[in-house]
């Protein structure tokens, strides 16, 4: 049985951060929508021109094109352990997709961390982040540095400021993901698939609450370190 996860959050709370720390140690394969029209946009694909358009204003991409990028993404043979999606769904619409491409590959979503954080932490975070270039790990230019100044401790790669995180960018990403995306922490919540996480704290301690609570709803043969990792807070 696969696991689907979906990762809920303003931008710059740490989903990216945490997804891929949970990737590393499961079989679920980390799917960020906003890496996968980056990688688009670098690729000067016709979508990545037209993501391009909307990301930096910070708008949503439209959802046809979204909704079919991902399912593109699912169908992949990686993916049949189960994904950690981050950034997707963001709208009531694509949460209704997201239900209908995962019953089509006999899974739904089992759990939906909802990591927060005030707007002052969101802001600070996401003007002072640096991103890989090749894999998207995330740094920060105080709270989390790379060994070495402008290179990925991971992969080498060099380390870039997205053109979406801009002072005048965050400000409207964080209205859209309040207008659109706000809405989906109720319907998660109705569904008892809600995991509130408090993501105003050190990277590990947010990884660990995580842990914690995804153990209480999830006990799955793939991701072996969910069922047995640490669990005390
Ligand atoms: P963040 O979560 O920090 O805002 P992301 O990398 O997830 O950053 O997204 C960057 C941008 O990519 C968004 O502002 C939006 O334009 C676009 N995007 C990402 N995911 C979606 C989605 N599910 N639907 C529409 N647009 C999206």
């Amino acid at each position: 049985m696969a696991i689907f996860i979906v990762l809920l959050g303003p931008p710059g709370v740490g989903k990216g951060t945490q997804a891929k720390i949970l990737a590393a140690s499961t079989k679920l394969v980390h799917i960020s929508s906003g890496e996968l029209f980056r990688e688009n946009i670098k690729n000067q694909t016709e979508l990545g021109k037209l993501a391009k358009s909307y990301m930096d204003k910070g708008e949503l991409v439209p959802d046809d094109l979204t909704i079919a990028m991902i399912r593109d993404r699912i169908a992949h043979e990686d993916c049949k352990n189960g994904v950690i999606l981050d950034g997707f769904p963001r709208n009531p619409i694509q949460a209704d997709e997201i239900e209908e491409t995962l019953a089509e590959f006999g899974g739904q979503v089992d759990a939906v961390p909802y990591i927060t954080a005030a707007e002052s932490i969101l802001i600070e975070r996401i003007c002072g982040r640096w991103t890989c270039r090749a894999q998207g790990h995330i740094y920060h230019q105080e709270f989390n540095m790379p060994k070495r100044a402008g290179i990925c401790d991971y992969d080498g790669s060099e380390l870039y400021q997205r053109d979406d995180d801009t002072a005048e960018t965050v400000a409207k990403r964080i209205h859209v993901y309040l207008d659109q995306t706000i809405p989906l922490v109720e319907y998660y919540r109705k569904k008892g698939k809600l995991i509130e996480v408090n993501g105003a704290q050190a990277v590990e301690q947010v990884t660990k609450d995580l842990l914690y609570e995804l153990k209480k709803l999830i006990i799955c043969e793939y991701a072996e370190p969910i069922k047995t990792a640490s669990v005390e807070k």
